[in-house]
């Protein structure tokens, strides 16, 4: 593969390129916050975004989207989105999360609709050039990526580098295959980018290496941050919503006032709600919201890493400023177990 030398113009032009051949989305600013959107051309795309309200998860895992639809005379037919589409501008960080998202929806029970959407998708990651106030992605090792994606791009000096890494990837970039590669001194820049952006994504300091959070955890069950931190939890989910590693779903049938026919849809649920874990006879195996608390950090720092072999929070910081109530700030709950033990 290749990696070529872009001027902004240059780069618009081949952003404009990509619209036309296909469904782009891409980082906008949308009042003072920044989203993923559909891109209709390429000024409005933000490389330069710090962070979006929601992760690119969305266009993998929609919010809600239908598996089935069923009618009592002609059965049943599954419905997959293979339209095939580009997402433009995904941070390191959040590829990491779509990157074990991947594992987790590929081991064990084959998630197909997951997948047939990822088999359509073209990812470009974007270097960040602009940190968030709350994000902690270089102490996660997650504020630069090395594999994962199609393209990379990386402004260094006002030029962007368009890093080619895939045959999808060279698909995209087909428009600007004579573009001129890239010099080793712009090479040699990226790396200065790099080393920049794994210091200046430290918002919050995390005062252990990430891979000891299995370890730390499995002595702090009965810690009291637990209950300290959930006695002014609202339960509102907003930390789970915002989440690039959280994927769990609630799936429930739609059934037509006929009664003959309906849909099977599937839909964000999130562990911090109240009847995330409620089953039929009125049981809820974590009523206690400071057992939904505990749980949301032990998904992230010893259950799912047990599973993938990687901490399941990639230091976004996204749930940090989504909680009203200022008690979901990983770092702060992590370094307490460190720091305040029982
Ligand atoms: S737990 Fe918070 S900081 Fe970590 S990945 Fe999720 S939203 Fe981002
Ligand atoms: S965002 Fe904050 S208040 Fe809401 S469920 Fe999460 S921890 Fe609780």
């Amino acid at each position: 593969m290749s990696i070529k030398k872009l001027d902004k113009a240059a780069l618009d032009k081949w952003v404009e390129a990509c619209i036309k051949k296909q469904r782009v989305y891409g980082v906008q600013a949308k009042e003072d916050r920044f989203a993923f959107a559909p891109l209709a051309k390429a000024a409005d795309l933000r490389l330069d975004y710090d962070v979006t309200i929601l992760p690119p998860k969305k266009y993998f895992q929609p919010q809600c989207e239908t598996l089935l639809k069923f009618d009592r005379q002609k059965g049943f037919e599954s419905v997959f989105d293979d339209e095939p589409f580009v997402v433009f501008g995904v941070h390191p960080y959040d590829m990491v999360a779509i990157r074990q998202t991947d594992k987790l929806f590929a081991d064990g029970q084959y998630d197909a609709h997951y997948m047939k959407r990822r088999e359509q998708a073209t990812i470009v990651v974007s270097d960040v050039q602009t940190a968030s106030k709350d994000v902690f992605a270089g102490c996660m090792g997650t504020a630069t990526i090395n594999d994962g994606f199609d393209v990379l791009v990386t402004k260094v000096e006002g030029d962007y580098l368009v890093d080619i890494r895939t045959p999808k990837g060279e698909l995209l970039a087909a428009s600007i295959s004579n573009a001129p590669d890239a010099d080793a001194m712009s090479l040699k820049l990226r790396k200065l980018v790099w080393a920049d952006n794994i210091e200046m994504l430290q918002k919050h300091k995390l005062d252990i290496r990430p891979d000891i959070l299995p370890e730390l955890l499995g002595r702090s069950y009965d810690h009291p941050v637990w209950e300290e931190r959930a006695e002014l939890c609202y339960s509102c989910g907003s930390c789970n919503l915002v989440c690039p590693t959280c994927y769990c779903f609630d799936v429930r049938d739609e059934v037509d006032w006929s009664l003959q026919k309906g849909e099977r849809r599937r839909v964000w649920d999130g562990c911090l709600l109240n009847d995330f874990a409620a089953v039929a006879g009125g049981h809820n195996f974590r009523r206690n919201r400071a057992d939904r608390f505990r749980h949301r950090y032990y998904r992230k720092g010893k259950y799912i890493p047990e599973k993938i072999g990687e901490i399941a929070c990639v230091g976004c910081g996204r749930c940090i400023t989504a909680c009203t109530a200022k008690i979901a700030n990983p770092v702060e709950v992590y370094n307490s177990l460190v720091h305040e033990r029982k």
